[in-house]
């Protein structure tokens, strides 16, 4: 293909991405809100009591407010990164209070990564289930490191959306896709009750194994050594940094689900180079 033309694309699919950076925001903010909305309701319901909802919370509705005094975020003020940098310049415009560059941070992240897919695969079907498993694999990024949580609603659509995928062998064959997807559940869930039995501590929670499977149903199990390898070291090499900066107490848990996001993103674009390299140091 032309670079001109591969470069209109990863522009295209970069701009689409800063949307989407932006609507990941809303989902990393509200889900974790509107699951807690229904485990009270769940909860009312088994006590046999009423609830009432102190909001009624969707992705769509209400529309996105200033947390701080309530102002409602008006079309201009909602474009992705430009208001943040060149309209607020960072500030809230009712209340003048810092709103959390975290926001910018997943736009532009989404965006340069959605950009890098289109550039990496051209126009195949491997670029558009890359830009899906992508945008998940951010939203749960941050839903994990603010509560500890990787959603089922994300997790398990995800895992049967990589199996669909690998149907037509988009990334693997489908048989490597399966044995993926049950070989990912079955290393961490075996990790974790060998280091329970050991230490009598949980080391990571569930949606990590799912996490892990939904990675193996996209990429095949033969990527998963290099998955877990690579979550390993950038976690480790992380942990031990926060616990040498002291801003963060040996026993806090460090959610693991980022780094097999980061991981599994490492292998969906150099996988293939990163294991025929390491059998080839083998063999
Ligand atoms: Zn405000």
């Amino acid at each position: 293909m032309i670079p001109e033309t591969l470069g209109g694309l990863a522009l295209a699919a970069g701009l689409l991405g800063l949307c989407v950076g932006s609507f990941l925001n809303v989902v990393i903010h509200r889900l974790p809100r509107m699951m807690e909305n229904d485990w009270r309701a769940q909860c009312a319901e088994l006590r046999g009591e009423e609830h009432a909802p102190a909001e009624t919370l969707s992705l769509a509705q209400p529309r996105s407010r200033c947390p701080s005094c309530g102002h409602q975020i008006t079309a201009l003020e909602n474009i992705p990164l430009v208001s943040y940098l060149l309209i607020l310049r960072g500030k809230c415009s009712g209340c003048g209070t810092a709103i959390s560059a975290r926001y910018p941070i997943v736009e532009a992240l989404t965006g340069l990564l959605s950009a890098y897919a289109a550039w990496h695969f051209g126009p195949t079907a491997q670029a558009a289930g890359a830009l899906l498993l992508i945008w998940a694999l951010v939203a749960l990024s941050g839903i994990d490191l603010d509560t500890q949580l990787l959603p089922d609603s994300i997790t398990l659509p995800l895992l049967w959306l990589g199996l669909a995928f690998n149907l037509w062998a988009t990334y693997c064959d489908l048989s490597s896709a399966v044995i993926g997807a049950m070989a990912g559940y079955l290393a961490l869930w075996s990790v974790f009750w060998l280091f329970k039995l050991a230490t009598g501590k949980e080391g990571m929670g569930y949606g990590d194994f799912k996490l892990l499977a939904a990675l193996g149903a996209w990429l095949g199990w033969q990527m998963l050594p290099a998955v877990i390898l690579l979550s390993s070291v950038v976690g480790a090499a992380v942990g031990i940094t926060l616990i040498a900066a002291a801003r963060h107490g040996r026993n806090i848990p460090i959610p693991f689900g980022p780094y097999l996001a980061a991981a599994g993103a490492i292998a969906l674009f150099w996988g293939q180079r990163i294991t025929s390299t390491y059998l080839g140091m083998i063999a």
